[in-house]
């Protein structure tokens, strides 16, 4: 299906996991895509996040099965960076239509009272400021192509439901659905949709690193928690992906300001 065909989306986080995944559905529906994540690694974490050569391969993908797309290194902490991002969806493709906001970490904290300041900041940084930057970087751009767009933030289901030591990751990704919520109303007389998608866990990069089995193996209640009613380990980065596409697609024209779980019914308990 090709619903996306005259569409141009740019994407954070992009160069892995749910980024990638979504980078290269929203490029099989059509849409020209700006892939967009950091140039090296996040400084002070316990796993290596994306680079600038796994934005190339995610571009390179979308190239050889003959979609069209634009990297362009930005950290969403850097406003100016995501700026020339936004700028090069115009330049390149000719407008902008559709924004997914999905860079993220992650971390560990002993608890959640017991994060340091360090791990607390970063995470809002990142996570939290990163996606308003991201925001309101993207924005003016698709309100100047005056025909409306999708807007999808990438949360988490830990937003909806609490884990043991990840407060700080909670906190942030639960202030995304109030910054979605408040975009929503703001930009619904453009038709510019706004909408939470929130993930169970899957199988990334940040969830596959030696920091994050240790967490989910010893940190209280976590492992459970962890446990699907649906008869998988995990959901693929894929079945994010297609949640994410379908909101940017016409299908979902009157679909603003909700909350999306995709999650195996990791909810359900
Ligand atoms: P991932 O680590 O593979 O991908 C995240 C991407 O964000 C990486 O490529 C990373 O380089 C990028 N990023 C991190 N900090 C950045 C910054 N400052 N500027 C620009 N880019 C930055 O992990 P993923 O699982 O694909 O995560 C994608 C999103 O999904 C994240 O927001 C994450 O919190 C969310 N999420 C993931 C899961 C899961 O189980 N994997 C569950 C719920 C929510």
């Amino acid at each position: 299906m090709r619903e996306l065909l005259d569409r141009v989306a740019l994407v954070t986080g992009a160069a892995r996991g749910i980024g990638r995944a979504t980078a290269l559905a929203l490029a099989d529906s059509g849409a020209a895509v700006v892939v967009s994540d950091v140039a090296i690694p996040v400084a002070g974490l316990d796993y290596t996040t994306g680079d600038a050569a796994g934005l190339d391969e995610t571009a390179r993908l979308i190239a050889g099965s003959g979609g069209r797309a634009a990297p362009v290194p930005a950290d969403v902490r850097d406003i100016a960076a995501l700026r020339d991002a936004a700028a090069t969806a115009v330049t390149r493709f000719g407008r902008l239509d559709i924004l997914v906001a999905n860079a993220g970490i992650a971390s560990w904290p002993r608890t959640t009272w017991q994060a340091t300041e360090e791990e607390w900041q970063t995470m809002l940084d990142v996570t939290l400021t990163g996606t308003w930057n991201t925001c309101r970087a993207a924005i003016p751009a698709i309100l100047e192509g005056g025909r409306g767009g999708s807007v999808v933030i990438v949360s988490s289901t830990a937003a909806l439901k609490p884990l043991a030591t990840i407060g700080h990751y909670s906190a942030a990704k639960a202030g995304l659905v109030g910054l979605a919520k408040s975009l929503a109303l703001e930009l619904a007389p453009e038709r510019i949709r706004v909408n939470t998608v929130h993930p169970g866990g899957t199988a990334t990069d940040m969830t596959q690193n030696e920091a994050a089995e240790t967490w989910q193996a010893t940190a209280p209640g976590v492992g459970v928690t962890l446990e699907l009613p649906l008869p998988i380990h995990r959901l693929e980065p894929l079945d994010i992906a297609n949640a994410i596409r379908w909101l940017c697609t016409d299908e979902a024209r009157y679909i603003t300001g909700t909350v999306s779980v995709v999650d195996g019914g990791a909810l359900l308990r």
